[in-house]
Parts: structure tokens; sequence; C-alpha cells
């Protein structure tokens, strides 16, 4: 079995204490022995970054990103790779982890970019001879905390933006993922990184996680996962800038009107693509009744066709859960909704498979009030609500604690409006399912689905850049703002 390393200060280095992780779709398959990074690996990996920010932070941007250029050639030229890597040590189907390196590539390919860019504004000043500008500067060391859902466009998100507004940074990826991450890493080094502006420390989230939410010299946090880490995160961090991007409960609302078979395309790709677990699932659909009973029909027949299997295997639809854990949780859940009440329309099992499986759920006549309703599963597990007209969907799509993102489908122009002024969510699509995000737009969700960041695009340049506003007086005299102003 190989033994992977951490990168410190652009060395490779053990730790001591390793964990193993096996494939999902075949437990008995190891992917590799990783360091169980502590807190003394996460201090040297601080200061690796801190040492190395002055050199980095000094490079011109448009330099800093003819390295991202180079990251983004390197990985189309292992985009086939990584994907299989990435179905081994996850289990997403491959179509989706090819997507996954893909969004990556984009991401670097648009902040190489962001180099040229980086920009301020300009504007006037209420005293004569005087200019006015804002400019963006780097932050200083970061620490970026990921899930194993997207295990390289999501620290490619982070990384990548992170690193072309000139700061450095230590990265703690997911202990699901830990093979993806260091594969990213070697393609940073590759592209030429220089040492110490990239760390990586895999291990636990409560030990080297917390200690990088803690440390001092941190001086922002950016976290991808789950709410309650997330909450936990903020309380922990201090006064530095933390960035969360947490869960969500999304949901589709099918109205009378709507095109039943893209809502039924939708439905099958937000609900179960990713075994049902996105921050974007669509885990509820909220039907209009006139529709509810030939839309069910539809829906029931369409899942028992989806084929379970390895992700490797092209002809697969649904992969395996990511772990045990994620597979009791699906069952508990299942046990949950038929306690509520709700009606089981097809799967709730764990199939007779290797492998962390369970088949896609269809929950129907299920209340807002039901946990099946209101938590957040992460597996294939849908419910159905029905809902007598627009209003009482509107109700019904907000009545949960998050605000990630939300979907409609709809021939009704007045209504598709109106749902993207009503939803409380910081996506909202039009006759498209909840999932799909493109890296230039803004990414994030209100409520508890995150505390006001956005990544993506201008966001993410927001999140990992300070501004700062400059003045420039050249009339030779003392000019007092507010007072010399007649
Ligand atoms: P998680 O919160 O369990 O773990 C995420 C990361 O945090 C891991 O690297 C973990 O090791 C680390 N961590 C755990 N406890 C920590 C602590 N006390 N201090 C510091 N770090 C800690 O989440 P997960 O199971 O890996 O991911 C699934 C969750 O992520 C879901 O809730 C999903 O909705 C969410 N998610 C959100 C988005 C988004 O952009 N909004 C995207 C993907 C996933």
């Amino acid at each position: 079995m190989q033994k992977y390393k951490l990168y410190i200060n652009g060395e490779w280095v053990e730790s001591g204490e390793t964990f193993t992780r096996v494939n999902p779709a075949n437990p008995k398959e190891v992917t590799g022995e990783f360091q169980q990074g502590n807190e003394e690996d996460i201090d040297k990996a601080v200061e690796a970054a801190e040492n190395a920010f002055e050199r980095w932070s000094e490079v011109p941007p448009p330099k800093r990103g003819q390295v991202l250029l180079k990251v983004a050639q390197l990985l189309r030229e292992d985009k086939e790779d990584l994907a299989r890597l990435e179905t081994i040590e996850m289990g997403k189907v491959i179509i989706e982890a090819r997507g996954d390196v893909q969004e990556a590539i984009d991401i670097a390919e648009y902040m190489a970019g962001e180099g040229r860019r980086l920009f301020g504004f300009t504007t006037t000043s209420e005293l004569r001879d005087k200019f006015c500008m804002t400019i963006r500067r780097p932050i200083g060391v970061v620490g970026l905390i990921t899930p194993w859902n997207f295990p390289i466009a999501i620290p490619a998100w982070k990384i990548i933006p992170a690193l072309i507004c000139g700061n450095t940074t230590v990265f703690k990826p997911s202990s699901d993922t830990p093979l993806c991450a260091i594969r990213l890493v070697e393609i940073l080094e590759k592209a030429g990184v220089p040492k110490g502006v990239v760390n990586l420390v895999t291990g636990p989230g409560s030990a080297a996680g917390m200690h990088l939410v803690r440390h001092k010299k941190v001086r922002a946090i950016s976290f991808t996962g789950h709410r309650d880490t997330g909450e936990l995160i903020l309380k922990e961090a201090g006064l530095k800038r933390v960035g969360l991007e947490l869960g969500g409960k999304n949901g589709i609302i099918i109205m009378d009107d709507a095109d039943l078979e893209l809502a039924l395309d939708g439905v099958i790709w937000g609900g179960f693509g990713t075994t049902g677990q996105r921050c974007t699932a669509a885990s509820r659909v909220i039907v209009h009744e006139k529709i509810k009973e030939k839309f069910e029909k539809l829906l029931v027949e369409r899942i028992n066709k989806l084929k379970l299997g390895s992700g490797l295997d092209p002809s697969v639809d649904i992969g395996p859960l990511v772990n045990k854990a994620a597979q009791e949780k699906s069952q508990k859940y299942v046990q949950i909704g038929l306690d509520e009440g709700a009606k089981l329309s097809c799967g709730g099992k764990i199939p007779k498979m290797e492998g962390f499986f369970f088949e896609p759920t269809l929950f129907t006549n299920c209340s807002i009030d039901m946990k099946i309703a209101q938590d957040e599963i992460f597996g294939p597990v849908v419910s159905l609500i029905s809902v007598k007209d627009f209003e009482e969907a509107i109700k019904v799509m907000n009545s949960i604690k998050y605000g990630l993102s939300s979907s409609i489908y709809t021939n009704n122009i007045r209504n598709a409006f109106k749902a993207i002024e009503k939803i409380e969510a910081g996506i909202t699509y039009i006759n498209a399912s909840t999932i799909g995000a493109e890296i230039h737009l803004p990414f994030g969700g209100i409520k508890d689905s995150g505390n006001g960041t956005r990544e993506g695009g201008q966001t993410g340049i927001e999140e990992f850049s300070e501004i700062k506003t400059v003045y420039i007086d050249y009339s030779g005299k003392l000019q007092r703002a507010q007072i010399d102003v007649e």
C-alpha cells in the first residue's frame, strides 16, 4: 500500500500517525495510507506560509496568473486520470468526476485572467486637487478547509482565487478524499507555485482543522462543509475573516403548467446525481396537486430504471455513498420518514451489494414539518410534497432553515419572475434543476447555508482580498474632509 505525505514548505514530509481510506464501491480496496496531521504540523505549515507571503504577494499578479494557466494546462492533461481517481476515492460516477475536474480547469483559467484585472475603482473627491481610489491587497495566510463531495473543484475554488490575490495558504482537505487533495497539490507544485505558498495538511478536522481555525497567524478561513461545523468554526475563529459555504435542503417546484418530461429530468439529476450528496441536491419536490399523481407515477418509473454500481462503469447512474456512516444515515432517515407517516413510494433499502450503496428513494405525502423534509440527509432520499397553488409552493419552499439552491418548473412567466423574487435562496433556477453552478457566477446561500460570502468569479476575488482605500492629496495644503468643503 502506498504511503502519502504532507506538503509543507515545498517538501513532502511525514507526521507520524497515519490513517487509511477505502474505495466506497469496494471497501476491501484500500486506496492509500495518509498522514494524520496534527497541531504541530499545522504550526509548521502556517509558519511556511507566513515566510512565503512577502515574496509571493510581491509577484506581479499577471505573473501569478501565468502559473495558474499552467495549473489549468496540467489539470487538462491529467483530467481522465484525476477523474478516475476521484471516482475510486469518493464514489461519484465518472462523467460527474470529469465535470469536477473541468470545474477546476475553468476556475484556473478564469483566475489566471484576473491577474490582469483585480479591479479597484476610482471616484471623485469632495475636495479640490484630491484623487480617490481603491486597490485590492492580499489578506495574508489563509486556511482552507474542504469537504469530500467535490474533492478537486472545491479546493480549486479556494486555492486558486487565494493565490491570484497574493495570499499564501494552508489547505486541510476532508479525510475521505486525501488523495485527490495530494494530486491537486502535486499539480500546483509542478506548475511552479513556489515553496511555502501552498501547504497541505491531511488529518482530522477536530484537531488539525480546529487548530488552523484558531491559529493567531491565520488571517482568514474559507470553509465548505456541514452547517454545524461551520457554526463551530465561526465561534472559534476569533476576529479572522470567515467564509462559510454550508448545507442545503433544496427544493424544486413543479407547477401544473410545467413541461413534465423536463421536470422529471431535473428531479432525477438534482435528486440522485452524486447519489444525492451535493450541497445543491434537490431533496424536496414541491408539486402542484393537479399533476401530483401523474408526476409521482412517472417519477417512480424513472427511479426504478436507475442503475447502481461502481462509478467507473459508464452505464451506471448512481455510485455508492461516500462511507458507511453516510449509508447508515440514509437508512436512519428512511425509518424516520416511515415513523412520521410519509409514504415510501420506492427504494428505502441498502441493496445486497459490496460497497456503501443505497437505493434511490422517494417519499410522498410528506408535509413541511417532517424531519425528512427539513434535514439535510445527503443521500439519495427525496421527499415529495403536494401543494394547492403557487403561493403555497413558495411557502413550502421557504419553510426550511437553509437557503442555498432552488428551482421552479413553469411556463407561466409571471410565476417564474415572482419565484425569483420570493424564494429565499442564494441561487434560483428557472426550468432547470437545482445543480449546475458555473464558475464565473457567484455561488453561495442565505439563512443557514452560509454567512454571506460568495465564491466563484468576481465574488471569489472579494472573498480572498482586502480592499484598501487610497486618498492622494496634490493640493499642497491641509484639506479637511467635511470641513473645508465650502
Ligand atoms: P464536514 O463539515 O463534516 O467536514 C468538512 C471539512 O471540515 C473536512 O475537511 C473536515 O475534516 C473539517 N472539519 C470537521 N470538523 C472540524 C472542526 N471542528 N474544525 C475544523 N474543521 C473541521 O462536511 P462534509 O461531510 O465533509 O461535507 C458535507 C457537507 O458539506 C454537507 O453539509 C454539504 O451540504 C456541505 N457542502 C456545502 C457546499 C457549499 O458550497 N455550500 C459544497 C459542498 C458541500
